[in-house]
């Protein structure tokens, strides 16, 4: 990329390696270098060096190395571009772009800077409101939890926030394209009016929409900010940005159905939950969860609705190349009400043996024929060939089918054409 060249040298001078590395690992100095344990490696004795004069770093363990670009490509799990932006930023280099990006990029950035006043506004509209705290609390949601999710409330008005934000200087036709406020007939007014506010944040922390939830029984139940150019809602997961973290460890996310669930979940410390933006799978969301980790496990609500949507999960997510599992929770119970009456370590224990996506579909009361083809066609979606093997004896031994039938079968399902994203239909 001949522009960028200028700027990468730039923002190269501009950020100190040591500096940036030790925002991720500990780093102690070592002659003219600095090492420490590598995270790309388990070690005990340190072998990852860090040279600042070459502005460079190495593995001596593994081998692994390069300079910033490459270790935030591998860290943030980004492509370079990405890293780019994300060093561009931290180092306050503008990077060189054509008109049309450039413009884009501005329109992002006003709605990003628009969306961190919201942030602010409703953040501080909770503490203000001793209704909206009392619910939380009543949700089991402590103000730790609160701040860790930078919760917030929209006040019971029709134009707070509109009126706030126009006090700071913002366009009237910004805060439509950040889809902060709604055209009615009598003229524009708070998309979002006495809800419990939860940001929705990107992989890096940026706030990029927002969900609202009522408090009391009226409908929709859940509101989630519009499409903008910031926020595509099937390219983005909740809590993901929290979670990211941890995945490493737990070898697995867990894909909860609401908001509710995943703050519970990680205040219970399980801090690998994160659930759709709605009612949809996207194929983008499985190539985010595969950027880092290859498994999912699947924490739906055991209702109807709940299997329809845990099925439809994993014929997406099989399609993005990751192992699906699902964990089966007692009827009439969701991950935020069992964590609560039942605690963390009966929740553990579930976690161990999550059900394979095989016994899930042979739990149903049905014709052992529709079994197996319900089975089969599930797994069909599996793009990746060891896995499917697995699943292919899977069915074999448990259904006590032929193998070379199901190959039959698979065989016939791949003349048909492509899955699409699915819609769950769930709420
Ligand atoms: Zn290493």
């Amino acid at each position: 990329m001949p522009s960028y060249d200028s700027s990468l040298e730039e923002i190269k001078n501009r950020i100190d390696i040591v500096e940036m590395i030790s925002e991720y690992i500990s780093l102690k100095k070592a002659g003219h270098n600095w090492k420490g344990l590598c995270p790309c490696h388990s070690e005990k004795t340190p072998s990852f060096m860090v040279n600042p004069s070459k502005q460079i770093y190495r593995c001596f363990g593994c081998g692994n190395g390069g300079d910033i670009f490459t270790f935030v490509m591998q860290h943030e799990n980004v492509e370079f571009k990405e890293a780019l932006r994300i060093l561009a930023k931290k180092a306050g280099v503008t990077l060189r772009m054509s008109r049309e990006t450039a413009g884009r990029a501005g329109e992002k950035e006003t709605i990003l800077k628009i969306n961190n006043q919201a942030l602010t506004f409703f953040q501080q509209n909770l503490k203000k409101s001793p209704n909206a705290g009392a619910y939380l609390k009543k949700r089991g949601i402590g103000t730790e939890a609160q701040e860790h999710f930078s919760l917030g409330y929209a006040p019971k008005s029709w134009e707070d926030l509109k009126k706030h934000l126009e006090g700071k200087g913002v366009k009237t036709e910004s805060l439509l394209k950040a889809g902060l406020v709604t055209k009615g007939d009598k003229g524009l007014y708070d998309k979002f009016r006495n809800r419990i506010i939860f940001p929705i944040f990107s992989l890096q922390g940026e706030v990029i929409a927002f969900g609202g939830r009522v408090m009391d029984s009226s409908e929709p139940k859940y509101l989630n900010s519009p499409e903008t150019p910031l926020f595509n809602k099937g390219r983005v997961l909740y809590g993901f940005n929290l979670a990211k973290k941890h995945l490493k460890d737990t070898g697995n996310v867990l894909l909860m159905e609401g908001y509710l669930d995943v703050i519970t979940a990680h205040s219970f410390g399980f801090r690998n939950a994160v659930a759709p933006l709605g009612t949809a799978f996207t194929s983008d969301q499985g190539k985010l969860i595969k950027r880092f980790t290859d498994n999912v496990v699947i924490v739906f609500d055991s209702d109807q609705a709940g299997v329809k949507a845990a099925k439809s999960a994993s014929v997406v997510f099989f399609g993005s190349g990751l192992d699906v599992k699902v964990l089966f929770l007692p009827e009439k119970e969701d991950p935020d009400s069992f964590l609560k009456k039942n605690g963390k370590e009966s929740f553990s224990v579930l976690l161990e043996n999550p059900l394979s996506i095989i016994d899930f579909i042979l739990r149903q009361k049905k014709d052992k024929r529709l079994i197996a083809r319900e089975a089969i066609d599930i797994i069909s979606n599996i793009s990746d060939g060891i896995l499917l093997d697995g699943y292919i004896k899977e069915i074999s031994e448990k259904l006590r089918i032929k193998e070379v039938f199901i190959f039959v079968e698979l065989r016939k399902l791949e003349q048909r054409p492509a899955p699409h994203d699915i819609d769950t239909g769930t709420a």
